[in-house]
């Protein structure tokens, strides 16, 4: 059954026997573990339901309906754009369909580091094989990279470097290009059309249009939720309360930590909101002047080089580079240069390649309580800037070494660099706020799993250590930064969540 809180008699209050905050992948994971054990379950989402038929591909209004602050939330200091969903599905939705097993040393060192022996390699094998079969995750062919991805192709294999096409959760995907803005033809396998009908089907009740404000405890136990009812221009029209036997907070790695904050929960851990991961990344574009590269066209991200991973080849940059496409607004956050030296990036737009990097940060933040809002404490750490640099040098040759004339970094100041003698320019452009586009697609950590509160927020089962009760099944269970797109690792954790709710309640 699927309720909207714009329509629901208001105050709506209700009985579960458990209750979900969130649908992302984490929650909608939860929900229908819940759901088909024969749990009555109640998922809430601040975010509508929105169908394919309306996503309209146009960036400004799907930009406010599916996104937190209509994407352009940034850190505390305003040095990063921090990106999320906020809608049925969870990022999941906007998400650009790439899928990665957690790596196995990464899995092996959260074992032996967080004392959390559920995820060796061979027990999260058969939880990922049950993930990908629901999202239908497949290898993408070389022959059907966009013309972006097949130069970054191009130039990894001219370099001798490792590289791949990405495994996608994608069905009869031909390549629109507007993952970002929601997948009109429901080719993309998110958790709003796999996960959380299958946990309807199953018996549960999705509440949309719902932001829970609280949750309530009382001796050791979580006993309700109570949030604002959203009408459809998102203004509050009233209120509600769900009372359960259990409670999952999956709001995301923000979202989670400042519910629980913001409630009032005891955390004798003190890890609640710290360890907070973000996979800084900035844009590297290889110019090719006079050809269409026409980035956002296709499927813009579908190629990677691993060459620099720390978890894929124990290389120390701990870097991911992967092809990417942005549609013309963000892109024009992001261009360098001012007045008419940037109107003329822009006019040129379609001569310009681009690729993300995705840096695994050794240094993290934290998520606090602000003014009504997350308080978001992040800055690029100087280990992590080196790192950065690198990072951008090496993308820099590839886009080289794949034909372009010229490369342009994500850099305030217009920093073109035509040859690898050029890369030196990189040591005078500076990589402090405001110097450099900065982007968090991925957020992780912030109620990590582990063996005792000395080390992490929540249980290796994800229950937060005062409660008999309360869990989290979202990114903010991550020990660590995963150093791959995180969605698979997120389903996967959830999952195991999802097993000890059922062992010990
Ligand atoms: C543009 C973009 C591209 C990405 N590309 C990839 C990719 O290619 N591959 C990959 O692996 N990952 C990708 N990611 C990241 C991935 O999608 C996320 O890591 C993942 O969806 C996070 O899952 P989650 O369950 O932790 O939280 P989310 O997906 O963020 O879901 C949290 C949900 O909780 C709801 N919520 C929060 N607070 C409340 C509250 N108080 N009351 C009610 N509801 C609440 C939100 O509305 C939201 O729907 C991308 C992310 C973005 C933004």
């Amino acid at each position: 059954m699927r309720l909207s809180g714009n329509s629901v008699a208001t105050p709506f209050a209700r009985k579960a026997q458990v209750v979900v905050v969130g649908t992302g992948p984490g929650g909608s994971t939860v929900a229908k573990r819940m759901a088909e054990a024969g749990r009555d379950v109640v998922m809430i989402d601040a975010g509508s339901y929105i169908s394919a038929a309306e996503f309209s591909q146009r960036e400004g209004e799907m930009m406010r309906k599916l996104y937190q602050e209509a994407g352009l939330r940034t850190t505390d200091d305003g040095s990063m754009a921090m990106l999320h969903g906020r809608v049925v599905g969870g990022s999941s939705v906007v998400n650009y369909l790439d899928c990665f097993r957690t790596p196995e040393r990464l899995l092996y060192d959260w074992v032996a580091r967080f004392g959390l022996p559920e995820l060796t390699p061979a027990k999260m094998r058969p939880r990922f094989e049950k993930i990908e079969e629901i999202l239908h995750v497949r290898k993408l062919p070389v022959e059907n990279l966009n013309l972006n991805n097949d130069k970054l192709r191009r130039g990894t294999e001219a370099l001798g470097w490792e590289g791949d096409t990405f495994h996608r959760n994608a069905k009869d995907c031909y390549g629109s290009g507007f993952c970002d803005l929601g997948c009109s033809y429901n080719a993309k396998q998110s958790a709003a059309i796999t996960f959380v009908p299958l946990a309807t089907t199953s018996g549960a009740t999705l509440l949309t249009d719902a932001r829970v404000d609280r949750v309530i405890t009382e001796a050791g136990r979580a006993i309700a939720v109570e949030g604002t009812l959203l009408d459809e221009a998102r203004q509050p029209r009233g209120t509600f309360r769900i009372d359960a036997d259990v409670i999952v907070v999956s709001g995301g790695a923000i979202h989670t930590p400042y519910l629980l904050l913001s409630s009032g929960v005891d955390d004798p851990s003190g890890h609640l909101g710290q360890n907070f991961w973000t996979h800084p990344g900035s844009p590297v574009c290889g110019w090719y002047p006079g050809e269409r590269i026409a980035n956002y066209e296709g499927i813009k991200q579908g190629y990677y080089i691993s060459e620099f991973s720390d978890v894929l080849r124990g290389h120390p940059t701990g870097v991911l580079i992967e092809g990417i496409g942005a549609p013309p607004g963000i892109t024009a956050t992001i261009f360098p240069g001012l007045g008419w030296e940037r109107q003329e990036m822009l006019r040129r737009y379609n001569e310009f390649s681009a690729a993300g990097l995705l840096l695994r940060d050794t240094v993290p933040g934290s998520i606090a309580v602000g003014k009504g809002r997350p308080s978001i404490r992040w800055s690029l750490a100087k280990a992590d800037a080196w790192r950065l640099k690198e990072a951008t040098s090496r993308c820099a040759e590839a886009w080289l070494a794949g034909g372009a004339s010229a490369v342009v970094t994500g850099h305030s100041r217009l920093t073109m660099i035509r040859s690898t003698k050029e890369l030196r320019k990189l040591d005078d452009v500076g990589w402090g706020p405001g110097e450099v586009a900065l982007f968090c697609f991925h957020q992780m950590g912030t109620a990590r799993m582990a063996h005792s509160p000395a080390v992490g927020a929540v249980s290796p089962t994800g229950r937060m250590w005062a409660y008999q009760n309360l869990y989290v099944a979202d990114g903010s269970l991550f020990p660590t930064a995963s150093g791959v797109n995180p969605q698979l690792t997120i389903y996967a954790l959830s999952d195991v969540v999802a097993d000890g709710i059922l062992a010990e309640t």
